[in-house]
């Protein structure tokens, strides 16, 4: 769902920068090589499938540079028509390095730099980039930054997800015991910055590390955990788990017994995470605009970056409200309804606008009259659109259709309702759902992350303004989510 944020963003950097194609690679963390995230290309219809990894380095003049665009953090032009993998594509062909830079999280840290990909322009029209080219392409890559770090840290989420525990720091160690990655977390526990690179022999405190590896390595399952304690005398658990390509992931955790309030506070940082950096990347990229002096055509660019950092700011007050009520009915309380009049159908174009990014990859099947009033908490209301969209999309691959309808049925009531083409629900499973917080079917967690809170909330929403919570589903076809909810709420007040 990520990639398609990064879809958009490439084409809209194509578009400031008046090229015919662009592309943004990430930096592989174990294999070094460059791997399409997001391309695009208006003349001849390339697309991410049709290239492959490559390789950084004197091979082909493109990894050429690459490397000299890393090297140097700044942009490389080449001239002449380049080979990209199997693809070739016209000059002139920017590279501008896509560099990731942190402020110290704490007073002593340097800033952190690191690069973590490439945004490579191509066919400019016109035939030549100029400084101001120069100067969009870096703070675009600026923003590239951010998405690319952002996917790197659901990778990292994934992981932790494997893991019982909440992990504070994690590293990944190669077959031949040479640290791959560690987050700032794992360099604490460790007391050495920086550990990317160096051997686990190099680093090790009185061999616990070695010992952890060996048991990994001599495990059946390929999991082991063991006390570590810190140079500084701190104990942590630190579990090892064996990944596919012989490499050990081991993640030290403070804490053995997650919380609830823990894994909430991850998941709501987790879902600020994205619309943020979409405000964050516009406001950055109008401001250097209108730096630039703004042109007659920017006017148009310029109104969809704001109308889209708008939306989404309003999304962030909507999924803060909704953690505020999670927490609430957690501590016990009742939810209490700001009921008024409202457009259901009007709600369901709203959250439809804010949820763009998510829905990119799916066919969206809407099917609503023009106008639907009722009463009802309106904020609270688009919050069970949210939750059975953002599930749809998340249980379902992309390119399969997405239903949503709203209806009437009878006089009194109406009903919202959304039917993917997903991983469907063990019959079982099915009374499970939203009345078990934190409960998750094995099916939903091998395909995506989540807490299993949205639908206890989904439900208790529905509930609280008198309706009823419907789930019809079906394993490897499909499911449909439905509230019915009394049109008018003030006769059962
Ligand atoms: P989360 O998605 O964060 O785990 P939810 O409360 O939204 O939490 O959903 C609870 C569980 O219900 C999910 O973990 C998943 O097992 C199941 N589920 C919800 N929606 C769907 C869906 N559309 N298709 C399949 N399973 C679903």
């Amino acid at each position: 769902m990520r990639s398609a944020i990064l879809d958009r963003f490439v084409q809209k950097v194509a578009q400031i920068i008046q090229t015919e194609g662009a592309a943004c690679f990430s930096l592989g963390v174990a294999d070094n090589r460059l791997h399409p995230q997001a391309v695009i290309s208006r003349r001849d219809g390339i697309t991410r499938d049709s290239i492959g990894h490559v390789n950084i380095g004197a091979d082909s003049a493109f990894g050429q540079a690459v490397d000299n665009a890393l090297t140097q953090k700044g942009p490389v032009v080449l001239t002449d028509a380049t080979r990209i993998d199997r693809l070739t594509v016209q000059p002139p062909v920017l590279v501008m390095p896509i560099i990731w830079e942190r402020d110290p999280l704490e007073s002593e840290e340097e800033p952190v730099q690191r690069p973590v990909g490439v945004l490579t322009l191509w066919a400019k029209r016109g035939g030549q980039y100029d400084e101001d080219d120069y100067k969009l392409a870096e703070t675009l890559s600026g923003q590239a930054a951010a998405l690319l770090v952002e996917e790197q840290l659901d990778e990292f989420d994934d992981i932790q997800a494997a893991f019982s525990t909440v992990p504070v720091g994690l590293m990944l160690v190669s077959p031949e015991d040479e640290i791959l990655v560690a987050n700032g977390a794992a360099i604490r526990v460790i007391g050495i910055d920086p550990l990317q690179g160096r051997s686990v022999q190099g680093v090790d405190y009185g061999e616990q590390l070695a010992d952890l590896i060996e048991a990994v390595r001599g495990s059946p399952d390929g999991n082991a955990v063991a006390a570590y304690t810190s140079r500084e005398n701190e104990t942590f658990s630190a579990s090892g788990q064996c990944t596919q390509d012989e490499q050990i992931i081991i993640a030290f955790t403070q804490n053995p017994f997650s919380t609830a309030a823990e894994e909430l506070t991850g998941q709501v940082a987790h879902e600020l995470r994205t619309p943020l950096t979409v405000i964050q990347g516009n406001l950055q990229t109008i401001d250097l605009m209108i730096e630039g002096g703004v042109q007659a055509e920017d006017q148009e660019i310029i109104q969809e970056f704001i109308d889209t950092a708008l939306i989404q700011s309003a999304r962030m007050f909507r999924l803060i409200a909704e953690t505020l009520n999670i927490s609430r009915i957690h501590a016990g309380k009742e939810l209490e309804l700001d009921v008024e009049e409202f457009d259901l159908v009007e709600a369901l174009d709203l959250i439809l606008n804010e949820l763009e990014d998510y829905l990119m990859g799916h066919n969206l099947d809407v099917d609503a009259p023009d106008e639907l009033m009722i009463e009802g908490d309106r904020g609270k209301i688009i919050s069970i659109f949210d939750n059975y969209l953002k599930n749809a999309a998340k249980y379902s691959d992309t390119g399969t259709t997405i239903r949503v309808r709203v209806y009437e049925i009878g006089d009194d009531e109406v009903a919202i309702e959304v039917t993917d083409q997903g991983i469907g629900i063990p019959r079982d499973d099915l009374d499970k759902i939203g009345k078990e917080a934190g409960f998750r079917t094995d099916l939903s967690k091998d395909q995506a992350g989540g807490i299993g809170l949205g639908m206890v909330y989904t439900r208790r929403v529905t509930e609280a303004h008198g309706g009823r919570m419907e789930i019809e589903s079906e394993v490897g076809v499909g499911s449909t989510f439905r509230s019915i909810i009394p049109k008018r709420q003030e006769q059962r007040q």
